[in-house]
């Protein structure tokens, strides 16, 4: 029997989860499933060990309106019976917001569950579904260890200024502040970039996580001092389905002069815009690069322009660029929206080497690029797996959630 810390990902639709051994330092799990397609038709994939495994028999066992809770119960009885090998000793969990005070992983105990809970109006689409997963842990296994790892902690080390929106200041102090997102994928990064730039890791370095949600960081000495998302992960760039940074005016038209309920201007600026708006046809980068319709190419163009732009603004925030790396799935896979952004920042000395973009190496900039411009994948569920690693060593006083 190995002991092991479950990792768990619970988002609107899909649920990942992975196995990390608790003796050694792994970065890479030893069981990575998901079960995607929550509220349609949910499909479980599991691959253990890198061999990757289409569990088919669970499948027949998912009802289309399995809630995050019977899947969370299930994968534990799973853990219990199918894969009788795992011990689980503690449950990690990405959690989207930790508002102002939760600037590193917590242990969960009542408490700090209630104090989740009052999060939630922050960032309705993302923080139930992600409480759901601790509940339903505690529910099933009342004494596994749980922490909470949030996405929003690792941007509380930017300068006041960073944070602030121009507003009236009683709305600062309730918490209307920029939180940034995508936290723990730039902690990995952070933490990998010696490996990858030796010295000039803790310059300043402009990290582009471009997924189907996307942001940007800028950092010096590998801390966040700016960054692309705000009060909501609806800030900043254009992304699969948000519309991104956008003038407050457009909202207060939209309910004045087209009569929108705030239902209806969400579900537009959550899921109807950004690649998916502007295209028409979808939300996934792939499906777009293969389009020949100039719909998908302006969606693109509009993609790569914005994210220039943004970067240029965060440029200003660390006054300078020593770097820029690229993650997530297009960041890691799209050549074509690397090069089209990259061409837009050449006045700052961006120069890609194009044999080396195309291949998807690590390092794709030119030898003679004043900037240094790298491919790093990240790996979100190492940085939960390290982070309650390092509180099972150090045991709590606290009661643990119930
Ligand atoms: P999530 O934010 O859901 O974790 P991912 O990081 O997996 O998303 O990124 C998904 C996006 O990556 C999709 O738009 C997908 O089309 C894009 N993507 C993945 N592989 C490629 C590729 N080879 N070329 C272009 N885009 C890709």
């Amino acid at each position: 029997m190995t002991d092991v810390i479950l990792v768990v990902n619970s988002g609107s639709s899909s649920l990942k989860f992975a196995l990390f051994p608790v003796e050694t330092e792994a970065s890479d799990p030893l069981v990575k499933g998901k079960v995607t397609g929550i509220g349609r038709q949910p499909v479980l994939t599991v691959s253990i060990n890198d061999e990757a495994i289409s569990v088919t028999e669970p499948l027949n066992n998912i009802p289309a309106d399995a809630t995050h809770e019977w899947l969370i119960t299930q994968l534990l009885e799973r853990l219990a019976s199918r894969y009788v090998t795992y011990n689980p000793v503690a449950a990690g969990h990405r959690i989207v917001h930790g508002g102002r005070e939760y600037t590193g992983p917590t242990i969960v105990n009542e408490a700090v569950r209630q104090e989740l809970e009052r999060l939630v109006p922050l960032a309705p689409l993302h923080q139930p579904h992600n409480l759901a997963a601790i509940d339903a842990i505690a529910k099933v296994a009342p004494d596994l260890l749980q922490i909470a790892c949030f996405d929003t902690s690792f941007h509380r080390t930017q300068p006041r200024l960073a944070q602030l929106f121009a507003l009236p200041r009683e709305l600062s102090e309730e918490g209307v502040i920029r939180y940034g997102f995508h936290g723990l994928s730039y902690e990995y990064i952070a933490n990998v970039l010696p490996d990858h730039l030796g010295k000039r890791a803790d310059g300043r370095v402009v990290v582009a996580h471009l997924g189907n949600g996307a942001s940007m960081c800028a950092m010096k000495e590998r801390r966040s001092i700016a960054t692309s998302t705000g009060f909501t992960a609806l800030h900043g760039l254009m992304m699969g389905r948000r519309c991104g940074s956008l003038d407050a005016g457009v909202v207060l038209h939209l309910m004045e002069n087209r009569g929108m309920s705030i239902t209806q201007v969400k579900n537009m600026l959550y899921r109807e815009s950004g690649l998916l708006g502007v295209s028409g046809i979808s939300n996934n980068m792939q499906v777009l690069q293969e389009s020949a319709d100039p719909r998908a190419q302006e969606a693109i163009n509009l993609y790569c322009y914005r994210a220039a732009c943004e970067l240029g603004s965060l440029v200003t925030s660390v006054e300078g660029l020593d770097a820029i790396v690229f993650t997530a799935g297009i960041g890691e896979n799209s050549a074509e929206v690397r090069r089209r952004i990259c061409e837009r920042l050449a006045w700052l000395g961006v120069e890609l080497d194009q044999t080396a973009n195309d291949a998807d190496e690590k390092v794709i900039s030119a030898v003679n690029s004043k900037v240094d411009v790298l491919v790093v994948p990240t790996n979100e569920e190492a940085v939960i797996a390290a982070a309650t690693r390092a509180l099972i060593a150090r045991p709590p006083v606290e009661k643990r959630a119930s």
